[in-house]
C-alpha cells in the first residue's frame, strides 16, 4: 500500500467552482481510487488560487513536515505551476523531498518526480519561468527605463558626485581625490597596489569615509564613465523578480548610454588614457580568459584524450562574421605533444547537437508553456506594477496631491504653517507626486499599446514556445539542461544532459 497525500489551491470565490474544495476533493478520490494500492492519506488544501497569492500556506507547510515524518509517499498536486510559491522553491522542495524518499506527481503535466526525466523537465520549466519573469520585469519597469532615458539619475552618490533627486553634483572635495587618482594612474604610470598604499599612507579618504584604500576601490574609480561627464545605467538588472536577486548586465537588457550628461571631473582624453592603460595591464597578465561563463559550452566540453576542459576561441572569417571555436585546453598551450586531439567544434554545431538531445526528449511542450506562462503571470500581478495599472485612479490621486499643495500654501501664507514646515510638506508631497507621474505614464501608455495582461501573456506564451523549439536561443535554459559534451579521439562525441542517464551519441 502507498500512502497517498494531495496538495491543493482552493478558491474562496464562489464562482469559481472548479477550484472549490469539494471539487478537488472529488477530483483526487477519483484519481487515488484508479489506483488499487493507493490509499489517500489526506488532502492539503490552502486558499488562494494563484501561486504568489498565498502568503502563509500553512497547509503546505504542514504536508512537508507530515512528509519529512514518514506518513505518505506520494504527493498528488495539478499543476507545476499551483505547487509553491514560486517555480525555485518548488524545485527546491521536489528534490527535498525525492531525497526521503517522497515523489511529487503534477498530474496535469504528466510530471513525476521520481521518473528519470521528471526533474530535467521541471528544471527547463523553472529557467524558463525565471527567463520570462526578468523579461516581463523588463517591460515592467519600462517606465524607470523612460526615466533613465531622460537622463535621471538611479543610483547613490559617489566618491565626488552627491546624487540628489536623480541630478548628480559635483562635491570639491571628493573630486580632487579621483583627479588625483586618474593622474597618478594615467600620466604618472603608477600601479593600482601602489596607489592604493599612497592614498591610503597620505590620509584620503574613500566615498564611505575609510581611510583604507583598496585596488578594487581604485579600479572601480577608474573604470567609471561617470567622471568623463558620461551617464551609463542598467549596469545590474534584475532577473528574477520574485527574488529581486540584482545581477551584473551582461547585455542581457539594453544599456542606457548618455554622452556628456553631466558635469565631468577629469578630462575625457585622461580618462581614455587611464582605460587603454588598464586595457595593457590586463592583457600582460591576467583576466583575458574572463566573461566565459557567458558562454553555453564554456567548461562543459571535454577532451576524453586529456581530461582537459575545451577553450573557445573567436575567428574572424573574411566575409567579417564572427564564429567561436572550442578546442582542447592543452592542445592550445603545449601543442600536439600536450593533446593529440586536434578536433575544432563550431559553436553552432555544438548548439545543433544540444538542440537534437532536448528535442528527443518527450517533453510536453503544450504543458510547459501552459505552467510558464501561469507563473510568469503570477509574478507580474505580485508586483503591481505599471503593466494592468489604471490610469484614472492615478490622475485622482495626482488631483489630491495638488490640492494639498494648494492647501499647505494657504496655511503658510495665513500663517498657520512656518517656512521650514511648507518646504517639508511640499518636499515629500513632490516626491509622491513624482512616482505617481511615473507610474502614471507607464499606465497611459501600458493602454495605449493594448500592452495589458492578455497581450502580455500571448507575447510570453510565444516567447516560451520559440525558446523550446530551439527558434531563439536562451544561453540560461542551454546551460540548465547541458552537463557536459565529452570528445574522443576517435572523433565522436558523447552529450549528456542533467539529471538524464542517457548518452547522445553524435560522430564528428
Ligand atoms: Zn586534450
Amino acid at each position: 500500500m502507498i500512502q497517498v497525500a494531495g496538495y491543493c489551491r482552493v478558491s474562496t470565490d464562489k464562482e469559481d467552482q472548479a477550484n472549490s474544495f469539494a471539487s478537488q476533493q472529488s477530483y483526487f478520490r477519483a484519481y487515488i481510487s484508479s489506483h488499487p494500492d493507493w490509499r489517500l492519506y489526506e488532502i492539503y488544501a490552502d486558499e488562494g488560487v494563484s501561486g504568489t497569492s498565498t502568503r502563509k500556506r500553512r497547509q503546505f507547510h504542514r504536508m512537508i513536515q507530515d512528509a519529512y515524518a514518514g506518513r505518505f509517499q506520494l504527493i498528488l498536486t495539478k499543476e507545476v505551476s499551483r505547487f509553491s510559491r514560486n517555480i525555485v522553491d518548488t524545485l527546491s522542495y521536489t528534490r527535498k523531498l525525492r531525497q526521503i524518499g517522497v515523489a511529487v506527481e503534477f498530474m496535469t503535466d504528466h510530471i513525476n518526480t521520481m521518473d528519470g526525466d521528471g526533474e530535467l523537465r521541471l528544471s527547463i520549466m523553472a529557467t524558463l519561468a525565471q527567463d520570462e519573469s526578468r523579461k516581463t520585469s523588463s517591460r515592467v519597469v519600462w517606465g524607470q527605463t523612460r526615466q533613465m532615458e531622460k537622463g535621471v539619475v538611479f543610483g547613490r552618490s559617489l566618491l565626488g558626485y552627491e546624487v540628489a533627486n536623480g541630478v548628480l553634483t559635483v562635491e570639491p572635495e571628493g573630486a580632487a581625490v579621483v583627479r588625483l587618482i586618474f593622474e597618478k594612474y594615467a600620466r604618472e604610470q603608477m600601479g593600482t597596489s601602489e596607489l592604493a598604499r599612497y592614498l591610503t599612507q597620505t590620509g584620503y579618504r574613500t566615498h564611505r569615509g575609510s581611510s583604507r584604500w583598496s585596488t578594487g576601490a581604485i579600479l572601480r574609480i577608474l573604470k567609471n564613465e561617470k567622471y568623463a561627464g558620461d551617464l551609463v545605467q542598467k549596469k545590474t538588472y534584475t532577473p528574477d523578480y520574485l527574488t529581486h536577486e540584482k545581477r551584473a548586465n551582461h547585455g542581457e537588457v539594453p544599456l542606457i548610454c548618455l554622452k556628456d550628461h553631466h558635469e565631468p571631473i577629469v578630462s575625457r582624453e585622461l580618462w581614455q588614457l587611464a582605460q587603454e592603460r588598464m586595457e595593457q595591464n590586463n592583457k600582460h597578465g591576467h583576466g583575458s580568459w574572463g566573461h566565459s561563463n557567458r558562454y553555453v559550452f564554456s567548461g562543459k566540453i571535454r577532451c576524453a584524450g586529456c581530461g582537459a576542459s575545451f577553450v573557445g576561441r573567436v575567428k574572424v572569417r573574411k566575409d567579417g562574421t564572427r564564429v567561436r571555436r572550442w578546442s582542447c585546453g592543452t592542445a592550445v598551450r603545449q601543442g600536439r605533444s600536450g593533446c593529440a586531439i586536434g578536433k575544432l567544434i563550431r559553436d553552432d554545431d555544438a548548439m545543433h547537437m544540444l538542440k537534437t538531445a532536448v528535442q528527443s526528449l518527450p517533453l510536453d511542450i503544450h504543458a510547459v508553456i501552459r505552467n510558464v506562462t501561469a507563473l510568469a503571470m503570477d509574478a507580474v500581478r505580485a508586483t503591481r506594477e505599471g503593466v494592468g495599472e489604471e490610469p484614472e485612479p492615478l490622475q485622482r490621486e495626482l488631483e489630491q496631491l495638488r490640492q494639498k499643495k494648494v492647501r499647505v500654501m494657504d496655511a503658510y501664507f495665513s500663517g498657520d504653517l512656518s517656512r521650514e514646515e511648507m518646504l517639508t510638506m511640499n518636499r515629500r508631497y513632490e516626491a509622491q507626486a513624482e512616482d505617481l507621474r511615473t507610474r502614471l505614464e507607464a499606465a497611459v501608455e501600458g493602454k495605449r499599446c493594448g500592452d495589458g495582461l492578455e497581450r502580455l501573456q500571448k507575447t510570453i506564451r510565444s516567447d516560451v514556445a520559440a525558446l523550446l523549439r530551439f527558434e531563439r536561443e536562451s544561453t540560461a535554459l542551454c546551460k540548465t539542461v547541458l552537463d557536459c559534451l565529452t570528445v574522443f579521439p576517435d572523433r565522436h562525441m558523447e552529450l549528456r544532459l542533467r539529471d538524464l542517464p542517457q548518452v547522445f551519441q553524435f560522430q564528428g
